[in-house]
């Protein structure tokens, strides 16, 4: 038996593990569960526990695992944001106009991990309907960093990302709209992708922004993170926006070092109160695949500057038409009222948070008759010219370096009252959604005793040369054997 605790394994070694039958999924099921009953109140990345269901699909798996019926997540303890509509378990979205709602039917992605016999240790916490960074605008409870429980572990996906870090769960499903998975990533030390626009179905994800919406994997290693993309990648007929494009084998394609690799370097990418330490670490990142073979190439992306005001017009608009649907009708929370328009107003005023009371009203005003010329078309002709930025940087490299943050998890309270400050520290993330890339999240250094995140951006439908350069320079590294402290004796 390997003497890493069963809450520290990698998926890629449970699955060793579990298959040579040394360990059983019923073990590691126990193992997580009991360290989420030790530290969970500490750091609240879970909205709800799904402890039974745990236990029996753990049963499950280990029936199929002796029955040699194994995919690559059979038996492998897994948190799920709780934007993911699952039936066994109820869906917030971190919204009280959703406490108790139960959904009756499975996200795909959920559906194909329960297919493949992976174990739900619970719905994970995230800043309601996915608006924020830093889930603090979690209806129920804020998340607390692992490294340092008074700060922030970014957001939205605040719940997945801290789980992971905290050894509470071995991988997680989030959500990255503007950076909701890279940045919780960065701020908890360990590996977030934003999957390509159209890669994984979000048949069964409560949208925010559709045209900027992708689900995609946390993990604490690069490896980890391809398996799990692997397993829930591909065309859905349930989502029309899902591209009929094969599903590589991106574990498998792993390896290799940065030889003939072109990586280049945007200098947009450095702003006013970028974090010295940040700049340091990212600058440390580059000299080291420098060394493993990487051409270093400079390029330009000079729309970058406008894609955070691009984003607070498009991404609103689009969530004020999708909330629209929570009226006290149709879902979750009903206040009575005389009427139905009043019945409308009381519970999505009663239901509603101020962010997402904030996001709805900009998003109304942006498409309302008069501007919608004036904000949401224009703003959707500067997102083509970010995306051609792109495509033009893409001819002369393989991948885009950056920092995921400009800073480090800041302190809890420390952004509330200022929206701008925490809109801020999406700048470096939100680019690739505009533009439909993929990017991933990797530890590269630690300043103020934080992590430090690495971003390597790649061409659409291109994950596995964003994988390949993500896992060099990991395996160049100590990073991803560097874990927070807290709840080291559980
Ligand atoms: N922080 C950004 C926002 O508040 C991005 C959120 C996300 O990616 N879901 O909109």
């Amino acid at each position: 038996m390997s003497s890493t605790p069963l809450t520290w394994l990698t998926a890629a070694q449970s699955r060793r593990l579990l298959d040579a039958r040394e360990v059983s999924a019923v073990e590691l099921a126990e193992a997580h569960l009991a360290r989420i009953e030790a530290l969970d109140g500490d750091i609240g990345a879970f909205l709800h526990v799904m402890a039974d269901v745990a236990l029996a699909q753990a049963a499950d798996a280990d029936r199929r695992i002796a029955a040699r019926d194994v995919a690559p997540m059979t038996g492998i303890p897994i948190a799920l944001k709780d934007v993911l509509v699952t039936t066994d378990a109820p869906t917030t979205a971190g919204s009280k106009i959703l406490q108790g709602f139960r959904s009756p039917y499975d996200a795909t992605v959920v559906r194909r991990l329960r297919e493949q016999g992976a174990v739900f240790l619970g719905k994970a916490n995230t800043d309601e309907f996915a608006m924020g960074s830093s889930n603090e605008n979690s209806a129920y409870k804020p998340v607390h960093n692992p490294w340092d429980l008074s700060r922030v572990p970014g957001g939205s996906s605040g719940g997945p990302a801290a789980s992971v870090a905290a050894g509470m769960a071995t991988v997680s499903l989030g959500s990255d709209t503007g950076g909701s998975i890279r940045q919780p990533a960065g701020f908890c030390g360990i590996v977030g992708v934003k999957t390509t626009y159209g890669r994984v179905s979000r048949y069964g994800l409560i949208a925010f922004a559709s045209s900027l919406d992708q689900i995609g994997p946390f993990a604490r290693t690069v490896e980890d993170a391809a398996l799990l993309l692997g397993a829930v990648a591909g065309h859905d007929p349930h989502d029309s926006t899902t591209a009929a494009v094969p599903v590589p084998d991106y574990a498998a394609a792993l390896g290799g070092d940065l030889r003939g690799v072109r990586v280049g370097i945007a200098r947009e990418y450095n702003v006013d109160g970028m974090e010295p330490g940040v700049s340091d670490a990212v600058g440390a990142a580059i000299d080291r695949m420098r060394d493993l073979g990487a051409e270093i190439v400079d390029v330009s992306l000079p729309h970058t500057e406008y894609a955070l005001a691009t984003y607070y017009i498009i991404a609103p608009a689009e969530a004020s038409a999708n909330l629209s649907r929570f009226d006290g009708v149709k879902y979750g929370l009903s206040v009575e009222a005389p009427s139905l328009r009043e019945t409308y107003e009381r519970t999505r005023g009663e239901g509603f948070g101020p962010e997402v009371k904030r996001r709805i009203m900009l998003g109304t005003y942006a498409l309302s008759a008069g501007y919608y010329d004036a904000y949401y078309v224009k703003a959707q002709k500067v997102r083509t010219l970010i995306k051609q930025d792109f495509d033009q940087a893409f001819e002369k490299v393989d991948v885009i370096v950056a920092p995921t943050s400009p800073t480090v998890a800041f302190g809890l309270n420390a952004r509330t009252s200022d929206p701008y400050q925490m809109y801020l520290a999406d700048v470096f993330t939100i680019p690739a959604n505009m533009a439909g890339i993929c990017g991933v999240s990797i530890p590269c250094g630690m300043s103020e005793g934080m992590p430090v995140g690495l971003q390597i951006l790649a061409k659409p439908f291109d994950e596995t040369t964003m994988f390949r350069v993500a896992h060099a320079y990991e395996q160049a590294e100590q990073w991803k054997d560097t874990r927070p402290a807290v709840g080291s004796l559980a």
